[in-house]
């Protein structure tokens, strides 16, 4: 992986009081009980409560960079309590029922993370005031109503998930255009490297050892190997995200997608009583290639939008501000808000997701071998990295809970494609999910054909 900086060129990097240069160790330890490669929120949660259980156990983290160098300190920092797959399980009656357990874990998800950032006293800007989904065509409005009265025949009340009137969701967000919005307060907005930075914090004091700038270049059960040495450990654990195929015996494991995001400079008080946003709610319009956004704890607007692949699955250290994707989520912002027109975006950036061949996330842990992972999570993995930590450290440590039973526990995905099949696949997604879109907009209509190549493709 070419390490041109530690920074990751994002907003969320830039804010942060300092960042310290990381240093690369001369030397590593031996051996430890518990190596974990990647130090984003699913290691380092691992980590974290791993240590609350068996505080016992030495712990070292091997970072290839820096920690939150990839898509936690990058994210658009919906903590959400909702995760890929969820609405799939949710959708065959034959898996309703686990699918309702698992969002409710996510929504409670939601709530652990808040719980111990104050616990912690980690300053990430934890603020939960929902999430909005914006209705901007007013057949969507249907669709989302529809939705949210299936929650409710589930058993969800109407402190889960609520449909707003067109006037109601104005009154929370004046945009373009609003024919209502399902609002579901289950969702926190944060600042993502504060997070994931206070999180190294307090794992270090736990006594776990981070070791960044310490690219693991191969792993087998009993051992990892770095570019500066082996180190024994009984169990390895890989939280490597969208980076998985920097390890040599992880290839075609998980697909690297970029997401694009821009950030405003800070708006004034008279904007933000046009706008609304009063509770940080993040939000979003329901289309196909996700748009997410959130108000940030200075008052501006950071927005995003679905990226792209590149062929061979190469993973760019940073995007350049001037890519042109990210003039698209840019443009897509001042249309979204019209009052933006004059403002000045300051902050353009890219980041990895990860993606399965299953499309959705999935936590492995063999106890013969040693060996787990977890991942795989899409866009949607700010909370649910908190979940699948909590479970990897439940499967480690053999407690028989109920996150181990989990339907994401063992759900092994396959190995992708070779190229250029999965060029083909990546551009065939966003290419139907552009279509869609855009039909839908242009005839405010469902789009039967483009929609339902693209949710083929995903689903
Ligand atoms: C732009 C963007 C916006 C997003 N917005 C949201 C959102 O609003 N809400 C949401 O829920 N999700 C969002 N996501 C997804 C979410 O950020 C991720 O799912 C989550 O951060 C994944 O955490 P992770 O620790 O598994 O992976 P990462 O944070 O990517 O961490 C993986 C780490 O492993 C390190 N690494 C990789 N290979 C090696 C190696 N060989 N040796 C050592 N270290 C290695 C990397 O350097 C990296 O630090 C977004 C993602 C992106 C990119």
């Amino acid at each position: 992986m070419p390490i041109a900086t530690h920074d990751n060129g994002s907003f969320w990097f830039d804010s942060l009081e300092s960042l310290p240069e990381p240093e690369k160790p001369s030397s590593l330890p031996r051996a430890t009980d518990v190596a974990i490669i990647g130090a984003g929120f699913t290691g380092l949660w691992t980590a974290y409560y791993l240590k609350q259980r068996r505080p016992d156990l030495s712990i070292a983290i091997f970072e290839a960079v820096t920690v939150g160098y990839g898509a936690s300190g990058r994210n658009g920092g919906w903590c959400m309590g909702l995760a890929m797959g969820i609405e799939d399980l949710l959708a065959k009656p034959e898996t309703r029922h686990v699918g309702i357990q698992v969002l409710r874990a996510m929504h409670e998800t939601v709530d652990e993370v808040g719980r111990v950032c104050q616990a912690e006293n980690i300053d990430c800007h934890y603020q939960k005031g929902g999430t909005l989904t914006v209705a901007t065509l007013p057949f969507r409005a249907k669709r989302m109503r529809d939705r949210v009265e299936r929650f409710h025949s589930m058993g969800f009340s109407k402190d889960d998930y609520r449909w707003l009137p067109a006037s109601e969701a104005k009154r929370h967000i004046n945009c373009a255009s609003n024919y209502g919005a399902s609002y579901t307060p289950h969702c926190a907005a944060i600042h993502p490297a504060r997070l994931v930075k206070g999180l190294a914090e307090r794992v270090r004091e736990l006594g776990v050892a981070i070791h960044e700038l310490t690219p693991v270049t191969n792993f087998e059960p009993g051992r990892i190997h770095t570019e500066v040495g082996s180190v024994d450990a009984s169990i390895v654990l890989r939280a490597t995200e969208g980076y998985t195929d920097s390890l040599s015996n992880q290839k075609r494991r998980v697909m690297p997608l970029y997401s694009m995001m821009v950030a405003t400079e800070p708006l004034e008080r008279g904007m933000w009583e046009e706008i609304g946003l009063t509770q940080r709610e993040t939000f979003g319009d329901g289309r196909r290639v996700v748009t997410y956004g959130q108000r940030t704890l200075d008052n501006r607007i950071a927005f995003g939008g679905r990226g792209s692949y590149y062929f061979g699955s190469e993973r760019k250290p940073r995007i350049s501000p001037e890519d042109p994707m990210l003039d698209v989520v840019e443009q897509n912002l001042r249309d979204f808000f019209p009052i933006l027109h004059d403002v000045e975006v300051t902050h353009r950036w890219g980041g990895l997701m990860g993606v399965s061949r299953h499309w959705r996330p999935s936590v492995l842990f063999d106890r013969h071998t040693g060996l787990g992972s977890a991942g795989g999570y899409v866009g949607e993995g700010v909370a649910a990295s908190n979940l699948a930590g909590r479970t990897l450290s439940d499967l480690v440590t053999g407690e028989n809970s109920d996150l181990a039973r989990l339907p994401w526990v063992g759900d092994d995905p396959d190995r992708w494609e070779r190229e250029p099949l999965r060029w083909a696949g990546a551009k065939a997604v966003k290419f139907f999910g552009d279509r869609a879109d855009r039909k839908e907009r242009d005839s405010n209509a469902p789009s039967r054909l483009w929609g339902g190549l693209f949710d083929r493709l995903v689903g």
